[in-house]
């Protein structure tokens, strides 16, 4: 999961997380600058918006202060008039065609007995037999001077909406005035905010008295209960944001016309408010992100060419190197540091490609001298090997010969000082033939001519037959001969006894020629997939720093130890090439003045395991 996630966010490419880290860093800018704009556009234009509304606020109420001031004039101005009714009547006619914001108008006097009367559409309130017990009669009555009666929002019989507005007369009566909704409609009607902008009048316990649609107010829509209703009533002058009586979401001013109950509102959609605000940030939102590709886009495109495909050419121009192919040369000519890179790449591939053919002729050299060195040796060997058997004829002869006359055989004579030097002959010719078979042993190894036979043989036979060989040494110096044989050890294994053999006589034959006292033992032990052949003595022992070198040819503890003890140096080394021929090893432990003890270990192979080995004899 980790991984998969910091493949997809690129972590694992520097282009991916150069580019990633790009587009945070402009995104967030982009998004920061935008909402600053946004911000500061759509307040500037709350502002104008709240500007537009008072103003137009301010435009209705003063209208609907002028409409009602209106009717207020006419009020006073037939409250005023004296004389009889006849004079009245033709004096409220006239008004009464004036003045198209009245349906009616009523003069009656104290008793509420109508002194004159007129009207537009019908006769509602002179129809009246109760103006006595009506409210607007007893209101204006009542003597609340300068007080005007404004009542209830009501209907003709035509479904006309009309109000009554009445004032008292200077004779004590009082006239009523019937006043023609529709035209106050058509006054907020008139009033322009916008495309959604409306005006509208409401009596403040919540009956709309007037609105550009007539219909809502034959309906008889109340505000009552609703909160923009009852903020505009604590108020003379209030603005909010609410959802009004059509059920649109607007922001509403209200103002209360002085001297009245009449509330007039004014009302404009949020969405026309926010409407230039939602189009900036459309407009901005498509800005911003075509800004935004097009930035990346060029970005990319420059990083590409200046970064990434060179840093993706070196990169495989690596890989090639890495695989071997030392003439790859990156092409990029530039005077920046890719280009400096890209020199310092190819020079170091060319001085690679230098230093590759050096060593290719080095190793070259060094296989002609190995050749040389394998093949001299070998010469070597092979003289050494033929030497030694041409050797070996004439030696044996003089043995042999000096044998019979010391024998004195086929009736010799010869003196004693003859027999002295015979004698001298014999032994050391024999001591010859020693070394030479040892010369012809080692070269045989060295030449690689060492054919091991793969024979099943008994090993505790075998171990018999070297202590009757050796035994009668031991005797002749008066040491004892302990052979121990591991009862685990197989009683037939596959092997070599003759190269077995020249191991184990060589190291028996040392142990008894550096032991003055003591025995010889010779020990063979079952040790896993191998086996232990030890041979260990009580002899002069061998110290330390010689234990590094004794088996190297022609190698002995010291000098004293030639004249002592006579011998070659030869049979150690015999015996490890012989052992390691066999895919086994020798080693040595000794206490000086205690004795040696060496152990031959090699690979053990059953009877039986031929088959599942499949060796090959
Ligand atoms: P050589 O016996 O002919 O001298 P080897 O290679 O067999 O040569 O032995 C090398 C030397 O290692 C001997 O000369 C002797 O100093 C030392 N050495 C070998 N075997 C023993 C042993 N069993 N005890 C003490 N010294 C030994």
């Amino acid at each position: 999961v980790k991984r998969l996630a910091m493949k997809l966010l690129g972590i694992s490419s520097l282009q991916r997380r150069i580019l990633l880290l790009l587009a945070v860093v402009l995104f967030t800018t982009l998004v920061i600058i935008a909402i600053t704009f946004l911000t500061v556009v759509s307040n500037a234009e709350r502002d104008a918006w709240e500007g537009r509304q008072s103003e137009a606020a301010r435009n209705a109420t003063s209208q609907v202060a002028n409409f009602i001031e209106r009717m207020k004039v006419e009020l006073e101005f037939i409250g005023q008039l004296a004389g009889d009714s006849a004079e009245i009547q033709s004096l409220i006619d006239d008004r009464i065609k004036q003045n198209p914001g009245l349906l009616e108008i009523v003069v009656v006097d104290r008793s509420g007995a109508i002194l004159a009367a007129t009207y537009h559409d019908e006769p509602v309130l002179a129809r009246l037999l109760t103006i006595r017990q009506s409210n607007w009669f007893q209101t204006t009555t009542a003597g609340n001077e300068g007080t005007v009666y404004l009542g209830e929002v009501q209907l003709s019989s035509q479904n006309e909406p009309y109000m009554i507005m009445a004032g008292p007369t200077h004779f004590g009566g009082a006239v009523a005035l019937r006043l023609n909704l529709i035209m106050l409609g058509n006054v907020v009607a008139d009033i322009r905010l916008g495309e959604t902008g409306t005006a509208f009048v409401v009596k403040s316990e919540g009956s709309l008295a007037a609105d550009s649609d007539p219909g809502a107010v034959v309906n008889y829509v109340n505000l009552a209960g609703r909160p923009e209703l009852e903020a505009a009533r604590q108020t003379s002058k209030w603005t909010g944001a609410y959802t009004n009586f059509r059920g649109k979401q607007v922001i509403g001013t209200t103002n209360t016309i002085p001297g009245t109950d009449l509330i007039v509102f004014t009302e404009v959609e949020e969405s026309e408010v926010y409407a230039a605000g939602h189009r900036a940030l459309v407009q901005l939102g498509i800005m911003t992100i075509l800004f935004f590709d097009g930035t990346m886009v060029v970005v990319t495109v420059f990083l590409r060419r200046l970064l990434f495909n060179p840093l993706e050419r070196l990169q495989s121009g690596a890989r090639a190197v890495e695989k071997g192919n030392l003439e790859f040369q990156v092409d990029i000519v530039r005077q920046d540091e890719i280009g400096r890179l890209t020199e310092a790449f190819n020079a170091m591939v060319r001085r690679l490609k230098a230093h590759d053919a050096e060593r290719d002729h080095l190793i070259q050299d060094l296989q002609a001298a190995k050749r040389l060195a394998e093949d001299n040796s070998r010469l070597k060997s092979e003289f050494l090997s033929t030497m030694s058997h041409e050797l070996r004829t004439p030696m044996n002869a003089i043995e042999g010969f000096t044998g019979i006359m010391l024998s004195r055989m086929g009736g010799v004579e010869f003196n004693n000082k003859a027999e002295r030097y015979i004698t001298r002959v014999n032994v050391n010719s024999k001591r010859l033939l020693q070394l030479i078979n040892d010369f012809l042993d080692l070269s045989r190894v060295e030449a690689g001519r060492l054919e091991l036979a793969h024979q099943l043989f008994s090993p505790a036979d075998l171990a018999r037959r070297w202590q009757t060989e050796i035994g009668v040494l031991a005797e002749k110096k008066n040491l004892g001969f302990d052979l121990t044989l591991d009862p685990d050890l197989p009683d037939l294994i596959y092997g070599d006894e003759e190269a077995i053999s020249k191991v184990v006589l060589n190291l028996l034959g040392n142990a008894i020629k550096f032991t003055e006292q003591g025995k010889v033992s010779l020990s063979l032990q079952n040790d896993g997939d191998q086996w232990r052949i030890v041979v260990s003595d009580t002899g002069i022992g061998i110290p330390p720093h010689a234990r590094e070198y004794i088996f190297e040819e022609f190698r002995q503890v010291d000098q004293s130890s030639r004249r002592k003890y006579g011998g070659s140096g030869l049979g150690l080394a015999i015996v490890q090439k012989y052992a390691r021929t066999m895919g086994g090893t020798v080693t040595v432990q000794s206490d000086l003045g205690q004795g040696s003890t060496f152990t031959v270990f090699l690979p053990l192979e059953r009877e039986h395991e031929l088959e599942t080995l499949g060796r090959v004899v």
